[in-house]
């Protein structure tokens, strides 16, 4: 609670002002019960004051009216607050994630990301919104009215507790360690069963090209079937006590009703205060039920509550404000080690130079290192050991800014964002028209883009027009050309390319690749036969470097890759 109010921070105010507004509701709502107290004494006179009667009601509706404002007020402070909480706290969050270290966006936690910016935050929401005042209300509510009951007549006030402590007796066992291990495996087998759909659903297209159907996806299947079999026998297990624990909360008022009509037979208790012991005497049950079943609400609560603290704890990439000035473009790796993992070394001890505007090409076996050589030079993670430099300068000292402004990487998968054809070439830069257009003629796309009846003003995605890969990566090359960057990463950009796609992707490339410094992480070797040098890399070590031919005689791994490659090539044709 306290951890929340401190997310709360400049809206803790409105939130406590929401939690007296609903105490007050609550201390208004019980004055209609009050004013029937009176209003029966006052019948139950052999004279009866209508007047008193009538003032009696006024006040119970004066009352009803004001409490409902209350709790209105209530309930509007406790949802802007919970809102702008919100927003903050999704906001503060994307700013954290802006600075992360960008490798932490891999895929592998895209979707935990997803689901603490969706689910995690809204459940901070409901709480703030709902479950604040009605945690407040559940505490007030009965401490007022057992208070209440006791001051008007102890003994009925005491049995009224009767069923409440019968109540008490069987949550242990609702609530004992094996619910909350059902609990727990009631929600792993609805995981599992969601999972389940969403693979069934994406595998749908591969399932009817080699003509399975539905039934053959046993995982699917079996999923739901556990989880049939799980929530049968969970019913039939718990319903017997909770049937047992409904009927005590509904029919709570018998044992006030029994001692009430004796001891008013006996002539020991008034008529009111009969009346008011049935109609309140068990009525905070309820509300304090509602605070049994938000502990678990609370667990959940807390759950996302530490992983957006875990995020806000992880450190982010230390920021230098200074700009350089390298004296060139060149790159060089020195003794760099990198692990994702600890214990786990991806990279052993790379050394290795690009000069300045020449094309250095990575190649090795899936898995050797390729990939993470790119990310570290462009920052996505810091190496644990060695230095990179760009221009003779360590790329920690640059700020971010400037290294991404001397740095274009061309994806494997582009990204296309949902707007207009030209926003996603010109992303913000600060580019003329004509620059934007030239970009894409340079990247063969512009004659396409104006074939399209809406031109450069084309939506991209849902609302508008769907691309193929080759044309999305045409769109990156424009990109890329247009931002110039002097150093240039590519990551097998050219692998998904179809044939006609590909004679107008190269001829992008060689556009793009003009004096640049290029590191291209390849994997078919005919494209690189003349390139500067070529970094062949194993098992996170560089195994051998040189040109094409020298490495054909040096390096058995490249002749190996070659051979490979080659005979792939024959085979293909
Ligand atoms: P390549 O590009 O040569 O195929 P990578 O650089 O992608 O190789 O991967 C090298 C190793 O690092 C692989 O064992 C891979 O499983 C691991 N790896 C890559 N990315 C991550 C990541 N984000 N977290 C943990 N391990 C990773």
């Amino acid at each position: 609670m306290s951890r929340l109010l401190e997310i709360a921070n400049r809206k803790k105010v409105m939130v406590i002002i929401s939690g007296i507004s609903v105490t007050i509701h609550a201390v208004l709502s019980l004055v209609p019960y009050l004013m029937v107290y009176y209003i029966i004494q006052e019948l139950s006179k052999p004279s009866i004051n209508y007047q008193q009667a009538e003032t009696y009601l006024l006040y119970a509706v004066y009352a009803a009216i004001i409490s409902m404002i209350f709790y209105f007020l209530s309930g509007i402070l406790s949802h802007i607050a919970a809102f702008d909480i919100l927003a903050e706290l999704r906001k503060f969050i994307a700013k954290k994630v802006g600075l992360l270290p960008m490798g932490y966006l891999s895929n592998k936690n895209s979707g935990a990301l997803q689901k603490l910016l969706a689910e995690d935050v809204e459940r901070i929401e409901h709480f703030i919104a709902h479950q604040i005042p009605d945690f407040i209300k559940g505490i007030a509510l009965p401490l007022i009215t057992i208070s209440l009951l006791f001051a008007a007549d102890w003994r009925l006030a005491a049995i009224s507790f009767v069923p409440f402590a019968l109540l008490l007796l069987l949550i242990p066992q609702m609530y004992s360690g094996k619910r909350n291990e059902q609990i727990k495996n009631y929600h792993q087998s609805l995981e599992n069963m969601n999972a389940g759909i969403v693979e069934y659903i994406r595998a749908i297209p591969v399932m009817k090209v080699f003509g399975q159907s539905a039934e053959t996806f046993e995982k699917f299947g079996v999923a739901v079937y556990r989880f049939q079999t799980f929530v049968n026998q969970w019913v039939k297990t718990s319903s017997p006590i909770y049937a047992v624990f409904m009927s005590f909360i509904n029919n709570a008022t018998l044992p006030v009703l029994a001692l009430g009509l004796l001891l008013y037979f006996q002539g020991g208790l008034s008529l009111p205060t009969l009346f008011i012991f049935l109609l309140l005497g068990t009525g905070y049950i309820k509300p304090m039920l509602v605070l049994s079943n938000m502990s678990m609400q609370i667990s959940l609560i807390n759950r996302g509550v530490s992983q957006i603290d875990d995020l806000l704890a992880i450190a982010p990439l230390k920021e230098s404000k200074t700009w350089q000035e390298p004296s060139n473009h060149g790159i060089s790796f020195i003794d760099v080690s990198f692990a994702y993992t600890e214990n786990n070394p991806v990279l052993r001890q790379v050394n290795f130079d690009v000069k300045p505007n020449s094309i250095t090409a990575i190649v090795g076996p899936s898995g050797a290192g390729k990939s993470t050589i790119a990310q570290l030079l462009s920052r996505f993670w810091d190496c644990s050991m060695g230095n990179i430099y760009i221009g003779g300068i360590d790329i920690r000292s640059y700020p971010t800014e400037q290294l991404m402004q001397m740095v274009s990487y061309v994806f494997q998968d582009s990204f296309m964002f949902q707007q207009s054809l030209y926003d996603n070439i010109a992303m913000g830069m600060d580019k003329t028209q004509e620059e934007v257009e030239d970009a894409a003629k340079a990247a063969q796309i512009h004659d396409f883009i104006v074939s399209l009846p809406d031109g450069y003003q084309t939506l991209f995605g849902q609302s508008g027009i769907h691309l193929s890969g080759g044309e999305q990566q045409r769109f990156q090359l424009a990109r890329a050309i247009l931002k110039d960057a002097p150093i240039l990463i590519l990551d097998e950009a050219t692998a998904f390319a179809d044939p006609e796609n590909e004679a107008k992707i190269q001829e992008a490339f060689s556009r793009l690749i003009q004096n640049k410094t290029v590191l291209i992480i390849a994997h078919r070797l005919s494209t690189i036969t003349d390139v500067d040098q070529i970094l062949v890399f194993d098992r996170g070590a560089l195994s051998a470097q040189g040109t094409h031919t020298a490495l054909l005689l040096q390096s058995k791994l490249y002749q190996r890759m070659w051979n490979a490659h080659t005979r792939a090539k024959e085979f293909i044709l």
